[in-house]
Order: structure tokens, then sequence, then C-alpha cells
């Protein structure tokens, strides 16, 4: 009997200014269950399934590296001395504590405008674009004073 792969929704973390946030899940495998800091704007979009057209996909993204993440300080870890049940307490709390973590930085990060429907922008990426959109828009004129933009400046990515 041949074997049938049902595409489910992945589940939905938070919405924010019309922004939805989506959890992924280990090898896109539901079972396996979600990936901890690995989050989509996309919900075609995981961990190894990428159905956009985006090449590269920028939808899927890991909460760490967004400018705004400040996770809690972490306790001792639970090894020699320090594997006391206070201290896996301890660890409970901090769990609890870097989920509300990630919620405040997935959130300050679509205020800014560094996460959007499309994906993570790269802050000196949002600037460039700025710079190009109001240097197209001025622009009349064909041998501008100041240097534009390069197609070099912007293939950073
Ligand atoms: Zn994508």
């Amino acid at each position: 009997m041949p074997t049938h792969t049902v595409w489910i929704d992945p589940e939905l973390l938070l919405e924010h200014e019309s922004v939805r946030v989506f959890l992924t899940y280990k090898e896109d495998d539901y079972d396996q269950g979600t990936r901890v800091y690995w989050f989509t704007v996309n919900p075609q979009c995981g961990e190894l399934d990428r159905l956009c057209d985006d090449q590269p996909c920028r939808h899927v993204f890991d909460v760490r590296e967004l400018s705004t993440w400040q996770p809690p300080a972490q306790p001792p870890f639970c090894t020699g001395a320090n594997d006391t049940p206070e201290n896996h307490a301890a660890w409970e709390r901090y769990r609890e504590h870097e989920y509300a973590a990630m919620l405040t930085t997935i959130r300050t990060a679509i205020e800014r405008g560094e996460l959007t429907s499309r994906g993570r922008i790269a802050v000196s990426e949002a600037k460039n674009r700025e710079t190009t959109a109001s240097s197209v828009s001025a622009g009349a004129d064909p041998l501008p004073a100041e240097p534009s933009i390069t197609g070099k400046d912007l293939d950073h990515s």
C-alpha cells in the first residue's frame, strides 16, 4: 500500500500588525515536534520544504538572529554540583521567560520593519532600499552629482 503524506498548516505562533508568524517542525515532520528558535512568516515554507518563489527563501528565520533578540539570563547548567531539583526548576522557569522573550523579540522586529510578511529584512538592506527609492523618485537628471547605489553595493546578501 502506498503511503500518503498529508500537508498540514503549521501552528500560528502570533499575528502582529498583520504579519503572521508560524512554528516550524523538525524535518518538517509534525510528529517530531517544533523547532525552538526557528519560525516562518509563510506557512508554505518550513525547515526543508520551501514552496515559495523567493530564492533564497527569506520567510524562515532564527529568532536569535533578529537585532531585537534579548534572551533572559541563563541559570547554571544542570551538571555536577548544579544538578539539583532547584536548578532544574530554574531551567523550567528560564524556558518560560525565554518563550516570552521570543514573542517580544518578534513583535518588536515587526514594529521596526525588520520582519515583514515577506520575511526577514537586514537592517542595512532596508536602508539601501530607502536610498534607492528616493534617488529613483528624484531622478530626472541623467548624470547625478552624487554616486548612486550600484548593483555591487546591493548584492551582498
Ligand atoms: Zn519562503
